[in-house]
């Protein structure tokens, strides 16, 4: 497969960009090499710079759950741009949307809509601690909240330490607000609300972690953050940037039953454009500005183009079958992918949620951030360059979810079994 011209493009975007790329992970440096450049795409497939084609299980890292450029979506959005791109004032656009998201997620009373699954998650955290009037927030080991300073901290050495930040800029005075705990260990959780219960605004968890790859939450434990939050006055937040409408039509929280009060959104209720929300009980969602004292505002926010594209997925998500077919096409999927590597005898664990999974190379159940930093990282690097030689294009790092869309057909899944099977020759 030639990528020269990706490589040109490469050479060139380094010159105006920091490593080329606007995002980090973009960049291949989890899985060396030069990332593709791409051009177009469509339905399950995207093409590079050079016109490759490949099945993309990328997705965008998520939005596109109906596949790239779905003739809904974009009709809409065309239609829409024609009649003005942002107006810096209310539209009825924005209501609809609301109801839309409000049907999936009863307990989004009211929601205030940004631009990213960042501004989503920084701001819930403001709402949180002006609600409590306190400082402390958790979160846990591997979970991503976006780039904002106080959640750019990850593990301390102990439960109970302070928060390290995780990138240079960030004054330590900001992080050392953030506790952190592991994944999946309730008795954790339970000590640190003993001890500081009082002292926390608010408990922030993906409750399906897909950012230090797939992560299950164990049975009980989304249940014990409910248990251990409430008698405390602890605001719980739901960050379903992933996780909402792809879990499930309403989210985590619908299928594992459990009642956070605020939830973050991002990805899918954009179509694919920079769209965030978070929302929750109207009595908190009222703090914020114009209606309380938290203050939140967004030039672009509400914009009638991401509000049209939202509408236009969320409308394709209630056809018919749809959550039901995808499972059984990511269930074909990680399936086979066992039965490949059983058959190369490359020992895998599959975490797979829905319609989003992980391949980790270990030999041990990944259940947590130490356990999957533990997956061999160099092995999947050789995977995903072998599968790429084959026409498929995985996140080319060890520590993301793949995802699948309702383009994805079941000959795309054979084909990229049959890559697959190849792939783990090559790594065995
Ligand atoms: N929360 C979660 C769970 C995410 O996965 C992400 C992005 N991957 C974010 C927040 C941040 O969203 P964004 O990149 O839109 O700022």
């Amino acid at each position: 497969m030639q990528q020269t011209k990706s490589s040109k493009l490469f050479e060139e975007a380094k010159r105006y960009m920091p490593g080329g790329v606007s995002s980090p992970v973009r960049a291949f440096r989890a899985v060396g090499g030069e990332p593709l450049f791409i051009k177009q795409a469509k339905g399950s497939k995207i093409v590079d710079a050079d016109g490759n084609r490949y099945i993309d299980y990328v997705l965008s890292w998520g939005p596109l759950i109906v596949g790239h450029a779905h003739r809904t979506v974009v009709s809409t959005v065309c239609k829409t741009a024609a009649k003005g791109m942002s107006f810096g004032a209310p539209t009825a656009l924005e209501i609809t949307l609301a109801q839309s998201i409000q049907e999936a997620f009863p307990l989004m009373e009211q929601v205030r809509f940004v631009n990213s699954g960042t501004e989503a998650a920084m701001s819930a955290i403001r709402l949180a601690r002006a609600a409590t009037g306190r400082h402390k927030i958790v979160k846990f080991e591997g979970c991503y909240h976006g780039h904002s300073d106080a959640l750019l901290v990850k593990a301390g050495s102990g439960a109970m330490t302070f928060g390290v930040p995780d990138s240079e800029g960030v004054p330590p005075d900001l992080a050392r607000d953030t506790l952190t705990l592991p994944f999946n260990d309730m008795k954790a959780v339970e000590a640190l609300m003993r001890q500081q219960g009082n002292q926390i605004a608010c408990v922030i968890v993906e409750p399906v972690p897909g950012n230090m790859g797939t992560i299950l939450p164990k049975p009980g434990f989304l249940a014990a953050l409910r248990e251990w939050t409430q008698p405390f006055g602890i605001v719980l937040i739901f960050d379903e940037v992933i996780s909402g409408f792809r879990t499930a039509f309403g989210g985590a929280q619908s299928y594992f039953g459990i009642r956070p009060d605020l939830t973050c959104l991002g990805k899918i209720i954009g179509g694919g454009l920079p769209v965030g929300a978070y929302g929750g009980k109207r009595d908190l969602m009222q703090r914020v500005a114009p209606e309380g004292p938290v203050y939140q505002a967004g030039t672009l926010s509400g914009n009638p183009l991401g509000m049209a594209a939202g509408i236009a997925m969320l409308s394709l998500l209630k056809a018919p079958q749809f959550y039901e077919r995808l499972e059984a096409r990511a269930a074909r999927l990680a399936e086979g992918l066992a039965q490949a590597a059983r058959r190369a005898r490359v020992p895998v664990q599959i975490n797979r949620m829905a319609s989003q999974m992980t391949l980790f190379f270990s030999e041990h159940p990944v259940d947590d951030y130490p356990s999957a930093l533990r997956a061999d990282a160099r092995r999947f690097a050789r995977f995903f360059w072998a599968l790429l030689e084959k026409g498929v294009y995985l996140p080319p790092s060890p520590f993301e979810s793949l995802f699948l869309s309702s383009a994805h057909t079941e000959n795309d899944i054979e084909k990229t079994l049959a890559a697959a099977a190849f792939a783990f020759k090559q790594v065995r």
